[in-house]
């Protein structure tokens, strides 16, 4: 019995093995052929958001430490240094004597972040990124691209092109797919103004601040307003997408009573003489020095913000280089947002560009109001959409403002997208927090990767129209009805 056993358990390992000759190299068709892949799937290179790439300040040396993102230690340290100043704050009312404690500890997370006057990071902060080194490719599998997100954007599209490059040359293919999430949108559009659509397959640009985002306009213009009712709605429209089903239950349920019973509205009315008096310090004394030649920060500042934000920021002598840099990125990359992804499509490069809706904004700034994924206003990430203020409608009389002969109008009635720059090629998913996905994203991307030999548009799939529901619960994506 025991030798019967034995014999069949080695002929099915024969079997298996005699298969597997035959399968293995089917499934990995893999092959390098005069230099070039024959796997017939382009590399994708992911090219991640902000915060992308660890900031080290003197990496390598003995004090090294990660300056962005900032460790836990460091934010249980700050809060540490700031409860004596609180109590006194709330016995004394002796705003600046807090504000003489605050803008030093706080300086102490974030001071070293300031880059040059010119716009370049200091020689003792520095990223540890590297080229990959490993050519298996597909769509399961994909290259991440991070960064140093305070440099011109315009100098990590250069840095961009070699990690492309070399990308191309690792795998052996002529052109890579992109997706880009958040920042790396700015990235994307940087290089594409830069270097062109050659070596590009297709794009998908996910919750990018392509035309900005409000909080960057208002924060550099020196605009903070905190309200109860942003408060409240961000924890409602967030959380859903943060926690797991029971505890957002949970949660929503306590923020639900902290609202109703006034209490957020006693702690806001506390917080408030503490913002009316202590913000212009802060912005002078942190914001300004810390943000002001940020170069990637500068970046996310929508075209209406962006002016008086130099006013603002940089004061009657901004340094010239500073200037140049941002105003180059400013009104070349951002402001001609259309003519650069028109110029794609063109090319015949399919792009899909995905916007979230329905999440409350930072509550933290007067455009609390505007529609958008918590971080990126939809209509700058849908560059150009026409978008009703989070809560409302276009109104029951509304008429699509560009007939192109298509319906763009949501089924929910608060979204037009025929204002778009590429009205056929921009994707809506409500709700959806900033680049928060799912399995169900992974699909759509898939699917347009898949698809992406022929122009893949929002009429191309009944499945994935230009309104898409998200079932987080469920992890789909499904038409709005
Ligand atoms: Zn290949």
């Amino acid at each position: 019995m025991k030798r019967i056993f034995k014999s069949s358990v080695s002929i099915l390992l024969t079997l298996i093995l005699a298969f597997s000759v035959v399968i293995i190299p089917s499934a990995e068709t893999a092959e390098i052929v005069d230099g070039k892949c024959t796997c017939g799937e382009e590399p994708e290179i992911y090219v991640a958001a902000l915060g992308s790439a660890t900031l080290y300040l003197n990496a390598g040396a003995e004090d090294e430490k990660v300056i962005f993102r900032p460790e836990t230690s460091a934010y249980i340290e700050l809060i540490a240094k700031l409860i004596g100043p609180l109590f006194s704050l709330v016995l004394t009312k002796d705003y600046d004597a807090f504000a003489d404690k605050l803008i030093p500890a706080v300086n102490g997370v974030f001071g070293a972040l300031a880059n040059d006057e010119e716009g370049n990071s200091t020689p003792e902060v520095t990223t540890k990124e590297e080229l990959p080194t490993d050519p298996t490719h597909g769509l399961e599998g994909n290259y991440y691209f991070g960064y140093d997100f305070r440099a011109d954007p315009l100098v990590t599209a250069d840095k961009f092109n070699e990690y492309v490059n070399h990308v191309l040359e690792l795998t052996g293919h002529d052109q890579v797919r992109l997706r880009a999430s958040s920042m790396g949108g700015v990235v994307t559009m940087s290089y594409l103004y830069k270097y062109g659509t050659e070596k590009v397959k297709s794009v998908i640009l996910q919750c990018c601040p392509i035309q900005g985002t409000a909080v960057a306009g208002d924060l550099f213009n020196g605009r903070i307003m905190i309200t109860e009712d942003s408060v409240y709605r961000y924890a409602q429209t967030a959380l859903p997408s943060l926690l797991d089903g029971v505890t957002a239950k949970f949660v929503l349920g306590l923020v639900d009573v902290v609202y109703k019973s006034g209490f957020l509205g006693s702690v806001l009315d506390m917080v408030q003489p503490i913002l009316d008096n202590c913000a212009p310090r802060v912005f002078d004394e942190l914001l300004v020095p810390v943000f002001k030649s940020n170069c990637g920060i500068w970046s996310f500042v929508p075209d209406e913000y962006y002016e008086s934000a130099k006013e603002f920021m940089l004061g009657e002598n901004p340094n010239a280089v500073l200037e140049a840099r941002i105003d180059e990125y400013h009104y070349n990359v951002q402001s001609k947002a259309g003519e650069i992804l028109n110029g794609v499509l063109d090319s015949g490069v399919p792009v899909m560009i995905v916007a979230g809706t329905a999440i409350q904004r930072t509550p933290l700034v007067p455009t609390w109001q505007n529609d958008s994924d918590g971080t990126v206003d939809t209509k700058y990430a849908s560059v150009g959409g026409t978008i009703a203020e989070l809560g409302t409608t276009l109104g029951e009389n509304y008429v699509q403002a560009v007939d192109d002969g298509h319906n763009h109008i949501s089924p929910d009635n608060r979204i037009d997208a025929s204002t778009c720059v590429l009205p056929d090629n921009t994707w809506f998913v409500t709700p959806m927090l900033h680049s928060t996905t799912h399995d169900g994203h992974g699909e759509l991307y898939r699917w347009f990767f898949d698809n992406d030999d022929t122009g893949v548009n929002v009429f191309s799939n009944p499945d994935y129209p230009q309104f898409l529901e998200n079932d987080i619960a469920g992890q789909k994506l499904v038409p709005q009805k």
